[in-house]
């Protein structure tokens, strides 16, 4: 396919677009903080670039309730990481493994990827394909996410098991007194 001049000029524009939004989550990153009950903390460094990250996750069976960061590097692997908590919250460890590896294509270069609208904001990323030493910037939250999912998948699992034996007992009782007071 050829590249018309209209079309070069809407590209420039929505990169321009994407640059504005990458500065805008550097900035005013989204989820930043951290959580009071995390299933997981992940913390992740980028030696290549000295980007550090710790992700935490709070669980709902295997959907993400809350997520949270902290951390400090470039501008693309603490925008990449706000963006990306954007996305996967409210959504299931299935979902998030997909988009996980279109993200991942789509930085390595996948234009297919790079229209993909289920990737949302994180598209504005699209352009670090162009910089092969960036990728691992913009992967940086992921990676976290990567490592911390199955980890917090199995706390949650855990925690809420334990909330069940918790009740149990108070179940057994209550049915006694039931029975005390019964007709
Ligand atoms: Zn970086």
């Amino acid at each position: 396919m050829s590249n018309a001049p209209s079309n070069t000029a809407s590209e420039a524009a929505l990169s321009a677009l994407y640059q504005e939004m990458i500065l805008d989550h550097y900035r005013r990153p989204r989820n930043k903080g951290t959580l009071d009950h995390a299933d997981a903390t992940v913390p992740m460094r980028n030696p290549l670039c000295g980007d550090e990250l710790t992700l935490e996750l709070e669980m709902e069976g295997d959907v993400i309730r809350d997520v949270r960061f902290t951390g400090r590097g470039c501008s693309i692997s603490q925008a990449s990481a706000s963006m990306m908590t954007e996305l996967v919250k409210g959504k299931h460890a299935g979902e998030i493994e997909r988009l996980r590896e279109r993200f991942r294509s789509m930085v390595m270069g996948d234009a297919e990827a790079a229209g993909d609208e289920s990737l949302g904001k994180t598209r504005a990323l699209s352009g670090v394909a162009r910089f092969p030493a960036r990728v691992k910037c913009a992967l940086l939250g992921w990676s976290a996410l990567e490592h911390g999912l199955d980890e917090a998948i199995a706390a949650a699992r855990e925690r809420e098991s334990a909330r069940e034996r918790e009740r149990a007992p108070e179940r057994a009782g209550a049915q006694t007194i039931a029975e005390h007071d019964g007709e």
